[in-house]
């Protein structure tokens, strides 16, 4: 692993699986403190005891603009600083826009987007002092929308335009914006899919190729994350290989 993280203190969220619990352990294992968040309280607990090096959980729903301020307050009260986000919590409820149940649109919008631009707001003076970085957990959905994926796609490419607008206002007070867009990675993700046909369906395309495993995201965001002050990593692209 890199020694030359440039990360004191990160803040991972949605680290209570998948690429976001990976992506905490990669970060302590390159020398990062990282506070790790979610809801799930018991598993960030689990994590925080395999940790390499130090971790602090707390409680987190991206949802409510409060958890997330009382998050980032809590991790600068501990350790003094923050400077990395890593906004990777995230859902994906597929389905097709005929006859959608729209609350699953809206559980996405308030999770994936709205969640995801709360936390920057949150985080951002912090940053700005630390001259630190935001990793935005995006998806290759955020490229090329596709049959099935109309909302959650709206979500990521939503992400996208916030992060370049956010990357124009911040890059010159050294602040870096790098957003990472996944290919299908093996997770939990496709388990919150409640269409039957859907979710076969994505359990197909799991099984049609060698996914991506969390650890290979999380390479990528630390790599990202060790390159000198003057470069910034914008955006990774990483789909497994037989991903067409
Ligand atoms: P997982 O389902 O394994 O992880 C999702 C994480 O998000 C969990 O830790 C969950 O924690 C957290 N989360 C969900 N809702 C909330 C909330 N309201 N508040 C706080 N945390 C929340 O899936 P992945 O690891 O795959 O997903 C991580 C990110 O990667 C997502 O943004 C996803 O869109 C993106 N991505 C995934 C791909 C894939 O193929 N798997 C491909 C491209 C992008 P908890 O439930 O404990 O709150």
């Amino acid at each position: 692993m890199s020694s030359d993280l440039h990360v004191k203190v990160a803040l991972v969220t949605g680290a209570s699986s998948g690429i976001g619990r990976a992506t905490a352990l990669a970060l302590s294992r390159a020398g990062a403190t990282v506070a790790v968040g979610a809801r799930r309280v018991d598993r960030l607990k689990e994590l925080v005891e395999s940790a390499p090096g130090e971790m602090l959980a707390v409680h987190l729903d991206v949802t409510d603009e409060q958890s997330i301020t009382d998050a980032v307050a809590a991790v600068v009260e501990k350790f003094g600083r923050l400077d990395a986000l890593v906004n990777n919590a995230g859902l994906m409820q597929s389905g097709m826009i005929v006859g959608a149940d729209t609350r699953e649109w809206v559980r996405m919008v308030e999770t994936n987007l709205l969640g995801s631009m709360f936390a920057v707001h949150a985080a951002l003076p912090h940053l700005i002092s630390s001259k630190g970085a935001v990793v935005q957990v995006s998806s290759t959905a955020g490229r090329t929308a596709s049959l099935g994926s109309g909302a959650y796609a709206a979500t990521k490419f939503g992400i996208t335009a916030f992060s370049e607008s956010l990357r124009q206002e911040v890059t010159a007070l050294g602040v870096r914006v790098i957003v990472i867009q996944p290919g299908f990675v093996a997770t939990e993700l496709t388990d919150h899919i409640t269409d039957p046909v859907m979710r076969a369906a994505a359990a197909e395309i799991g099984q049609s190729m060698r996914p991506l495993a969390p650890q290979d995201v999380a390479e990528a965001v630390v790599y990202a994350l060790s390159q000198p002050a003057h470069i910034s990593v914008n955006e990774i692209l990483v789909r497994p290989t037989d991903q067409v």
